[in-house]
């Protein structure tokens, strides 16, 4: 780590204290850049570094609401505008009750070489609650939405900033944070991206992330001459990302052998029953357990009985890993698990799935490694072409969004390794990732002057 980085992370803890997951994102960028910085002056005279780590904007509101027993409830709401130099901000809102203003800034500023990676014009936001909407009515949430967005509706629009869905925001959820922000504003323009097909919504957004984590996958393996047919799978996750995942290896030819939720994992030695495994999160909206009521020769793994400090999941033998749930799930014990057993490529659905170690670990295997801002950034090009159908007021097929995205995803691919291969690491998408996207958004900021 050179000084001025190491500066940096110490500036972080001390003026924004408590925000772990936010220094480990901020960590693992500055890491990268090394190289670029050495080579290019003009970050260091414009004070780049400083700037970029700073949100433009950070909103931090109460959400009070009613319950179905009358009773008054209280969350803490979160948008945090991170870098608006290439467009208007741009990233999905998360109700979890795990979220913190650290969580939400480790997001958002992952979402600034993310968005810039997409080639599109894509500012960075993130947001969330604590909140939690398992076990909540529908009219709960629906309350819970209208009070979250009587305050953040004064923050958004169509080209200020579009939020979308992360993990417990889904289209019910967007339906009615949308419902309540035309309400407020009289205005039906494409403020929020996961909308519903009949009114404003994209074909082929709900698959866009875990289509393109297993189209950045194939990118991957084809250049080291390999593909996905064939190929042992393991996922974990059982949302939004995890199932189109899952959708898309099976139409690759891969097998995916396993899923997960919160409460434990399902391993199915005969491949993942998609059709159920859609009926019990989307239809259902229940817990995976279920899974075994109606297939006997699976095996569901309990949270309870995962080792200490490790991951069910990542202990099954693969070739392929999609850890698409959420943040550190992956330790570098599960990686040195995946890399004896075999594991020839790991593809970062979930945010920031790995640790720091596990990473490390993946680089210095020389395995095909896809990091999430580059692997998942699927999800956010699918909400650029819904805000491009939205401007147009016209609606496209899904091939021709699906056609988009498989193009997207391997201009990423290949902007990272080409990165990667110019700064003299061939292979390492980590810092091909990191140092294509901070340069299209630092030199953005430069052409911009100091605001
Ligand atoms: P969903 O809410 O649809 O699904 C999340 C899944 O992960 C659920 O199965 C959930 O289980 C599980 N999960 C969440 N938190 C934890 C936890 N702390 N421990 C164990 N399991 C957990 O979210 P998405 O699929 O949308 O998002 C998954 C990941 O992908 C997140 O990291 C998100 O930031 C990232 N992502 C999502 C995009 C999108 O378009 N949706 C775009 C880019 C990235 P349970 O139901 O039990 O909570």
């Amino acid at each position: 780590m050179t000084p001025s980085i190491a500066e940096t992370m110490e500036y972080l803890r001390r003026s924004s204290p408590a925000q772990a997951e936010f220094y480990q994102a901020a960590e693992e960028v500055l890491g990268s850049l090394k190289s670029l910085l050495d080579r290019e002056k003009r970050y260091e005279q414009h004070n780049i570094i400083h700037r970029i780590i700073e949100p433009e904007r950070q909103i931090f509101f109460r959400v009070a609401w009613v319950d179905d027993r009358g009773c008054v409830q209280v969350n803490k709401g979160y948008r945090v505008e991170f870098n608006s130099a290439l467009g208007p901000y741009k990233g999905g809102l998360r109700f979890h009750p795990n979220v913190t203003a650290g969580v939400v800034k480790f997001l958002g500023f992952e979402q600034i070489f993310k968005n810039a990676l997409t080639g599109l014009q894509l500012g960075a936001a993130k947001g969330g609650a604590n909140f939690d909407p398992k076990g909540k009515s529908d009219n709960e949430i629906m309350r819970f939405c209208q009070s979250f967005m009587n305050e953040l509706f004064r923050h958004i629009g169509a080209t200020i900033d579009v939020p979308a869905g992360d993990i417990g925001v889904s289209r019910r959820e967007i339906g009615y944070l949308y419902g309540q922000y035309k309400r407020l504003t009289g205005r039906h323009e494409g403020t929020l991206t996961g909308k519903g097909l009949s009114w404003g919504g994209s074909r082929g957004r709900t698959e866009a992330t875990g289509y393109g984590v297993v189209y950045f996958a194939e990118n991957m393996l084809a250049e080291r001459g390999e593909t996905l047919a064939g190929k042992i799978c393991t996922v974990s996750g059982a949302g939004k990302v995890s199932i189109y995942a899952v959708e898309k290896l099976y139409q690759m030819g891969a097998k995916p052998v396993t899923v997960s939720d919160s409460n434990g994992m399902i391993y199915d030695g005969r491949g993942i029953d998609l059709e159920l495994l859609k009926r019990i999160k989307e239809v259902e909206r229940g817990r995976l357990a279920r899974y075994v009521e109606e297939h006997r020769g699976a095996v569901y793994t309990p949270v309870e009985d995962y080792p200490l400090g490790r991951n069910s999941v990542w202990s099954v033998p693969c070739q392929c890993a999609f850890p698409c749930a959420t943040e550190n799930e992956l330790s570098d014990e599960d990686a040195r698990t995946l890399l004896n057993g075999g594991c020839l490529c790991v593809c970062e659905g979930a945010n920031m799935p790995s640790t720091q170690a596990a990473a490390d670990a993946f680089l210095a295997a020389g395995i095909a490694y896809g990091p999430a801002k580059a692997a998942n950034a699927g999800g956010v090009a699918a909400s650029q072409l819904e805000m491009a159908q939205n401007a147009s007021m016209l609606q496209w097929s899904f091939e021709e969004v699906d056609s988009r995205l498989k193009n997207i995803m391997q201009t990423i691919f290949r902007t990272a390794s080409e990165t990667a291969k110019e700064f003299g690491e061939p292979g390492n998408l980590v810092l091909g990732a990191n140092i294509a996207g901070f340069r299209k958004v630092a030199d953005a900021m430069i052409d911009q002057g100091v605001v």
